[in-house]
């Protein structure tokens, strides 16, 4: 925390302070599962930065892994998601996961998703998919919408609760702990949260707090994630003294649509699936000239061709080509697509979709524990701001939203078995802006932001180096002191909030990438091209000067 917070000297007027049993930082399928499971008398607060539904999830197409088919088993899905993680998932975690895979895809029904069906005379009630990594049809889905149908459905299950109080527009600008202020014991207390609406900074307290953020991918320049994805939840546990893990594991999707006006919008990798090929600016395809699966090999490697020819050739862009296929088939099986495509004039029943690879999850995140426990006690981490150990040096396709719906339901048990035994503790002081003014310079902002983002897509992104490393860490060096400097001057709006957390994050990324020599899962640097056994089960632990160990 900063100085911002000593002193006390503004008033705490009534709607300054408020307080719950729970407070949960993030409206997407991680934080609204856990509004919606914990128990009816507990009194929770939800925050989104933006609209409640404009989370990561309400984007995801594809679907959701879980064991649902009988030639399919919970071994098969564990060996599978084991082996995308190359090496580096905790077992138990992925044997915990999955074999709760069934029942919370029932719950899910239960809240009354609305699944794709299968066809008449097909084996099962629901259709099943296939991705990437999955040795099984596995994949529940609402045909290419299945965030939207998650998102949409817990949302309106949210609103109809009177327990669960909404806060949209609502920004956490850092947490609050007894340990920062002077006490013996350490807990979260709540957070200090900043309200688009009138400005103001308000005191969020609870007994306890979960972090269910997303991930940190608008550190990149080209990302597949909406606007809110700036890794808040890992700056601030961060700073509230929690350890944070593999942070180097960033997942690029291959195809993210390149236009002016389209920030961010995945081109989902079943075109591919269904014959869409990659084509170079001049309509030359080279997949097959990097991996005899061509367009069909994973993920990463899809993405470091395309990373490789677009540098090689100066080109901005490369071409998805599915106009081959009948237009029919193009607009039954993919009309979010589709359309989204037409909006922006391109019709892709007749036209190559231009594409870049785009960062797209963050694998690692805020150490917590089978509870979803971090290391400040009364702290939760939930969804993809977590490092649970499942995904270890590479996510499978469809593995994140399944790990929401467990962590959240994992972490609502917990809150509920702890309930009786925490009591509401001493308020503490209200956020101080006594010393602060309002910015006369926000081009620092504006500026900032876009350099980081920038030397975050060159230097950190898809292929590294050390060099590149090394540039990238001396830039990061110096925007986090100038935002320091700036952030304890001038009062907090959302961008310099963003801002700073993305800084922070930044340097996350880099010193993980920097510690881990070696090429091993979507960590690939060309100074150590391939996996070293010294590195095998070792995930990469940053630790905090502010960390001390639980003691329970
Ligand atoms: C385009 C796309 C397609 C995907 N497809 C799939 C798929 O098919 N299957 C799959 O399993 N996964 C998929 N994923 C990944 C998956 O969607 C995410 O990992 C998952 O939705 C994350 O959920 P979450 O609840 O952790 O976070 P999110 O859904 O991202 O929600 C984060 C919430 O935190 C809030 N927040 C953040 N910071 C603050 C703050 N400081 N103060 C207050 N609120 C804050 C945000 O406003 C938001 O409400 C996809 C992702 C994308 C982007």
């Amino acid at each position: 925390m900063t100085t911002k917070h000593k002193g006390g000297k503004s008033a705490v007027g009534p709607g300054n302070h408020l307080f719950h049993d729970v407070l949960i930082i993030g409206s997407g399928a991680a934080g609204l599962s856990l509004a919606l499971r914990l128990p009816g008398h507990l009194r929770v607060a939800v925050l989104a930065k933006r609209e409640l539904a404009e989370t990561n999830t309400f984007y995801a197409q594809g679907g959701i892994s879980a064991v649902l088919d009988e030639s399919d088993s919970v071994d098969a899905h564990v060996a599978d998601t084991l082996d995308a993680g190359s090496g580096l998932c905790d077992a138990t975690v992925v044997r915990l996961v999955v074999a709760a895979g069934p029942s919370n895809i029932r719950w899910l029904l239960e809240q009354g998703v609305q699944f794709t069906r299968s066809e008449q005379g097909s084996p099962g009630i629901y259709h099943l998919t296939r991705e990437g990594g999955h040795s099984h049809r596995r994949v529940i889905h609402a045909a290419d919408a299945t965030g939207r149908a998650v998102e949409t459905t817990l949302e309106g299950e949210a609103r109809a609760r009177p327990n669960i109080e909404l806060f949209e527009r609502h920004i956490a600008v850092d947490l609050i702990t007894a340990s920062k202020l002077g006490a013996h014991q350490n807990r979260c207390l709540g957070a200090y949260v900043l309200s688009i609406a009138d400005h103001r900074v308000r005191t969020f307290q609870a007994r306890f707090v979960v972090l269910a953020t997303g991930g940190s991918s608008k550190v990149y320049l080209f990302t597949t994630n909406p606007d809110v994805a700036t890794g808040d939840g890992i700056a601030m546990s961060w700073r509230a003294g929690c350890r944070v893990a593999n942070m180097e594991f960033i997942q690029f999707h291959p195809t993210c649509l390149y236009h002016p006006q389209a920030k961010s919008f995945l081109i989902t990798e079943a075109l591919r699936g269904e014959g869409a090929r990659l084509l170079r600016p001049d309509g030359s395809r080279f997949m097959p000239g990097f991996d005899e699966r061509a367009e069909l090999a994973p993920r990463d490697i899809v993405a470091r061709a395309m990373d490789h020819e677009m540098k090689r050739l100066g080109a901005e862009c490369v071409y998805l080509d599915i106009s081959h296929k009948p237009a029919e088939f193009i607009r039954e099986h993919f009309p979010t697509v589709y359309s989204r495509c037409l909006d922006f004039g391109i019709d892709i029943t007749r036209q190559p979709i231009p594409v870049v690879p785009a960062a797209h999850y963050t694998c690692g995140g805020v150490v917590g524990d089978h509870d979803a426990q971090t290391d400040v006690p009364g702290l939760y981490a939930i969804g993809e701001t977590a490092y649970t150990g499942l995904h270890g040096a590479n996510r499978m396709a469809s593995n994140s939203l399944l790990e929401c719906l467990v962590y959240s339901e994992r972490a609502a048990e917990h809150i509920a078995r702890c309930d009786a035994v925490v009591p509401r503790p001493a308020p503490p002081p209200p956020w101080d802006e006594s010393r602060v003014t309002d910015s006369d310079e926000e081009v620092v902002v504006s500026h900032n932001w876009d350099e980081l983002r920038r030397f975050m897509w060159d230097y950190v992104g898809i292929v590294r180096s050390n060099k590149r490393l090394e540039r990238a860490k001396r830039r990061v060096d110096m925007l986090r002191y100038e935002i320091r400097e700036y952030y304890s001057s001038f009062r907090v709006t959302n961008d310099l909030l963003e801002l700073r957390n993305l800084v922070e994050v930044a340097d996350l990324i880099i010193r993980s990438a920097q510690h881990r020599r070696e090429s091993r899962g979507l960590h690939y640097t060309l100074d150590f091209p391939k996996p070293d056994d010294a590195f095998q089960r070792k995930p990469t632990i940053l630790i905090p000067d502010s960390y001390s160990p639980r003691s329970d």
